[in-house]
């Protein structure tokens, strides 16, 4: 890993590798302040040895203001913002802001009216914005460097203009958005206008020494938006104007997934449009799009395609990733899997991760030693009950894991089975691996029955039994007739055509599982939209592949009773239909807790708690928080 780990000047900042933390949207700041939690979650990636992290976005017009987004539009946030750089700083990091504003994509924010180059919305479903006139823009122009300003003197190394994506800047770099006959309209070069003289106040008001970098789309991925020649374009027109380093991501609010790439697309889908880039300017490129495979990383800068490797995701999972890279510690690294739950899961709360519980909440979940060690069974070796049995052994408590079958993994394996979803099975490598290092005993193959359970004779029992398929009847179907998907998940042959009952996420993976294996599958789904329990991006990825696959959906449609030789009975449009002809009748809904060895001892005189789906069937990453928190507490 030589690239990774070899130093690189940008302007006159240094860096001591070449791994940056992009800007995320973590949602921890107070009232626009830095809080204690956006300083514990940075300071901890800059313990973990990243060269550079860029701040999530900060603010630069009140017009924007929000609580949990940074604010840099007033002097009154530069002493919070000092504490923390000097912080990170003290932990052997550099550290940067982005700047940024929401223009057209900015509705539903409470009191902000959304602007833009041109009334153009970006949606069809959405309100034209307002078009900026020329004295608004010089006003911004004013907004963003003044606010380079304040950055500087909050200590920061460097700052970044959020010209991508499709917020303000990036919609003037556009042809989609910006339509506009003045001098900040036309081609590239007035396109680039507005962001070029950003650039130059910056450089005026916050000193001709302070990095600036640019974060640019390679492609909007969009019709008529701006695409891989004419980021080249702009990319030289912001070099010509004093800029430090291009940023390279793509999408916007109308290709939306391609922003945050989840599990199914690509390693580095990025990074033949960086290459692109740097060919044709001289000033450094970074890149990102699912960079956190160490190896990949590494051929990229070594490729000469990028000069840095920009990694967000794989930082939230695990923080301390470019430290074990350099210490070759692969196998202790706690991979993302891509899964984008920190994203679609947290449109309103504070960051989250599936991998890894503790991101936010650093402090809080900071690892204590226990104050004297207890022996704890748990009974149940998924997800929850494997991140319970770590924590509590790092914290020094003798934990033996019961698993009925012969591997850990519970559910999970099956989550890792459909295709492109392999990463998903890296937490469960994670996981078992730590149950080696850290002692834990574990007794695969042995089923823990109630009456066994009363005989356990540690301080603490955990009951992680997960959840089945259900047994007791839904949606009028009976579910002793056909099979359930986590059966067909698991192996089990289906025959030719099969009908799905159930359009979720479980649904929806099986149907493209069996289609991949040559089936003809027909899916119906009641409610009017398939895919109602999954994030946005991995939905919208997911339904394209399926429609190209050919499988037949049909929402709204109810299927009432499943009847012998592949026959059923449905309601569609209020009318009763009977379907023949499927091989197998899938059942992709309905499961259920398995409670009843905690029912059984929750009142013996030892200490009982029951995690994860045993307690309410869910997703994974509140299994997995159930495991951290219940660790911490025994
Ligand atoms: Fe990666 Fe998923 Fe964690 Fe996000 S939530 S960092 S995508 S593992």
């Amino acid at each position: 890993m030589k690239q990774l780990f070899s130093p690189i000047q940008i302007g006159k900042m240094r860096l001591k590798n070449r791994l940056v933390m992009p800007p995320i949207v973590d949602r921890l700041a107070v009232n626009g302040m830095v809080s204690d939690a956006v300083k514990d979650f940075y300071v901890a990636r800059a313990r973990g040895g990243v060269g550079l992290m860029v701040l999530t976005p900060g603010l630069v017009d009140r017009s924007m203001t929000s609580s949990v987004l940074l604010g840099v539009y007033e002097d009154r946030f530069i002493p919070k913002l000092k504490e923390l750089t000097d912080l990170v700083h003290a932990n052997g990091a550099s550290i940067g802001i982005e700047l940024m504003h929401f223009g057209r994509q900015g509705a539903g924010i409470k009191g902000y009216v959304p602007v833009g180059p041109s009334p153009i919305p970006w949606s069809s479903h959405e309100e034209p914005p307002r078009e900026l006139t020329i004295g608004e823009i010089e006003r911004l122009v004013d907004n963003f460097s003044d606010a380079a300003r304040r950055v500087r003197q909050a200590g920061f190394d460097m700052v970044e203009l959020h010209a991508c994506h499709g917020y303000l800047l990036s919609s003037f770099l556009s042809p989609n958005a910006n339509q506009r006959c003045d001098k900040y309209g036309g081609d590239p070069e007035k396109r680039a206008r507005f962001v070029v003289e950003i650039i130059r106040r910056i450089k005026e008001k916050a000193g001709e020494d302070f990095p600036v970098s640019c974060r640019i789309n390679g492609t909007d991925n969009i019709p008529g938006g701006v695409d891989p020649e004419m980021a080249i374009s702009t990319a030289r027109c912001l070099e010509a104007a004093g800029a430090d380093l291009i940023s390279v991501s793509a999408g916007v609010f109308g290709s939306f997934p391609v922003i945050i790439p989840p599990y199914d697309q690509p390693m580095g889908c990025n990074v033949p449009y960086a290459e692109k880039i740097k060919k044709g300017i001289g000033i450094p490129v970074a890149v990102a799009g699912r960079l956190n495979d160490p190896a990949k990383a590494e051929e990229v800068l070594a490729c000469g395609k990028a000069d840095l490797i920009a990694v967000a995701r794989g930082l939230i999972a695990d923080p301390d990733l470019p430290n074990k890279i350099f210490n070759t510690a692969f196998g202790q690294i706690r991979r993302c899997i891509a899964c984008n739950a920190c994203f679609d899961l947290n449109e309103r709360g504070p960051i989250r991760c599936t991998v890894n519980p503790e991101a936010g909440r650093e402090n809080e979940m900071k690892i204590q030693p226990a104050p004297s060690p207890r022996s704890v069974s748990v009974i149940g070796g998924g997800l929850a009950g494997l991140e319970t049995a770590r924590v509590a052994a790092m914290r020094g408590h003798q934990v033996c894991l019961y698993e009925k079958e012969k591997q850990v993994g519970g559910q999970w394996l099956l989550a890792a089975v459909p295709p492109n979803k392999q990463d998903h099975g890296r937490l469960v490598d994670f996981l078992s691996s730590q149950m080696e290092i850290l002692g834990v005993q574990l007794k695969l193959g042995q089923e823990i029955t109630a009456e066994m359970a009363k005989k356990l004779t540690s301080d603490v029992v955990v009951v992680a039994t997960g959840a089945r398929p259900s047994v007791s009847g839904s949606n009028g179907v009976n579910p002793a007739e056909g099979i359930h998907a986590w059966d067909v998940l698991q192996g089990q042959d289906v025959g030719g055509r099969v009908l799905i009952i159930g359009g979720g996420m479980t649904g929806l993976e099986t149907a493209e599982y069996l289609l991949y294996r040559g089936k003809q599958v027909v899916l119906v789904e009641q409610r009017k939209h398939v895919g109602y329990d999954m994030g946005r991006t991995v939905r919208w990825h997911l339904t394209k592949r399926l429609k190209s696959l050919k499988i037949e959906i049909f929402t709204s449609t109810t299927v009432k009773d499943i009847k012998p030789h592949g026959t059923v009975s449905v309601v569609r449009e209020e009318q009763t239909e009977t379907w023949s002809g499927f091989d197998a009748i899938i059942r992709a809904y309905g499961v259920q807790s398995q409670s009843a060895v905690f029912t059984e001892i929750k009142d013996s005189p030892k200490e009982v708690y029951i995690i994860g789906d045993a307690a309410r069937a869910g997703m994974a990453i509140d299994a997995m928080r159930d495991g951290a928190e219940i660790a911490r507490k025994i």
